[in-house]
């Protein structure tokens, strides 16, 4: 069973354009789903439906195959939901607000005082727990959105934009803790954001939308073979023959589409068979930004701009 289904699912806010236009997903089990695209290409609506807020205009979208707005009591027992303006109570303190939300799951008293030791000690919040929410950081609140979106142990957990407003380092540290609950906890992770950087060391599957269409979908080695994104054999050197299917690109720059380790040996030995001399060889595997581009823009040289 998949942890979401989507299929032809179509929303429409004023009835003549479509902020997503019959869209279809599947994501499997376990897996952290980057859903990337720039801002208004129609993920935060795709988040909202699957967790009941809103409803599609046609379509249909299911959780561990429960149909949405079907069953959402027990979905938001299932799924955990962190968004950009994640709410907490600004007065309470970050414990406090564990406590209130862990209730309103209904956990039950001795597990949830359990649970929250463990998150606050997780998401290295121990320092903070009796801190009202009002004085923290940024950085700090995300922490304790994060905290709150996974208290009742949610087998599906939403993120819609977790790093915006943080700085680069605070950003990174977050990314890595998404990841590392991913794999403790074989949660899916439904994760949406346009800061490709974050999710290029984290994600194993993703969805490229723009302006409310799927452009791309799977893994980064599917996404790229179908774009023929392959490796890129640079070599900077002097006299090499381009005889080889080598580009010369720049001075002393020379570069070759490749498809594995097997083909280097028999470049080299060429080159330098016909005079040429190597100062240094590397395989360049394309960027999620260059993939990402090429899909939306046609182009990878987008990831430039
Ligand atoms: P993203 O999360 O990718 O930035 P959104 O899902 O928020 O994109 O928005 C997709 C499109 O739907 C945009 O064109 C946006 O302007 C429009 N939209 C989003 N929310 C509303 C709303 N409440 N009312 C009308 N249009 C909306
Ligand atoms: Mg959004």
């Amino acid at each position: 069973m998949n942890a979401i289904n989507i299929l032809n699912l179509r929303k429409s806010y004023d009835g003549n354009t479509n902020a997503l236009n019959n869209i279809s997903l599947s994501i499997p089990k376990g897996e952290i789903f980057g859903f990337l695209g720039p801002n208004g290409s129609g993920k935060t609506t795709t988040v909202r439906i699957l967790n009941g807020i809103l409803s599609s205009t046609s379509g249909h979208a299911e959780i561990l195959g429960k149909p949405v707005n079907e069953h959402n009591l027990e979905l938001h027992r299932l799924c955990g939901v962190m968004t950009e303006s994640s709410f907490c109570y600004e007065n309470l303190t970050a414990e406090e607000n564990l406590i209130f939300f862990g209730r309103m799951h209904g956990m039950e008293e001795k597990l949830l005082k359990e649970r929250i030791d463990f998150i606050l000690k997780r998401l290295e919040l121990l320092d903070i727990r009796n801190k009202k929410v009002q004085a923290l950081s940024t950085g700090m609140r995300k922490r304790v959105s994060l905290a709150i979106a996974i208290i009742h142990n949610p087998q599906i957990l939403f993120l819609d934009e977790p790093t915006s407003g943080l700085d680069p380092e605070n950003a990174l540290n977050v990314s890595k803790l998404i990841k590392e609950l991913a794999e403790e906890n074989e949660v899916t992770i439904f994760l949406c954001t346009h800061q490709l950087k974050y999710a290029e060391n984290i994600c194993t599957l993703y969805g490229f939308i723009n302006n409310g269409n799927i452009l791309g979908f799977g893994t980064f080695d599917e996404l790229a073979s179908k774009k023929n994104a392959s490796l890129q054999l640079k070599i900077r050197g002097k006299n090499i023959s381009e005889k080889f299917g080598l580009i010369h690109e720049d001075h002393n720059l020379y570069s070759k589409s490749i498809s594995g380790d097997a083909e280097v040996n028999a470049i080299i030995h060429n080159i330098i068979a016909n005079g040429g001399e190597i100062y240094e060889v590397v395989q360049q595997k394309w960027s999620l930004e260059q993939l990402y581009f090429m899909y939306i823009k046609g182009t990878a040289d987008g990831a430039l701009l």
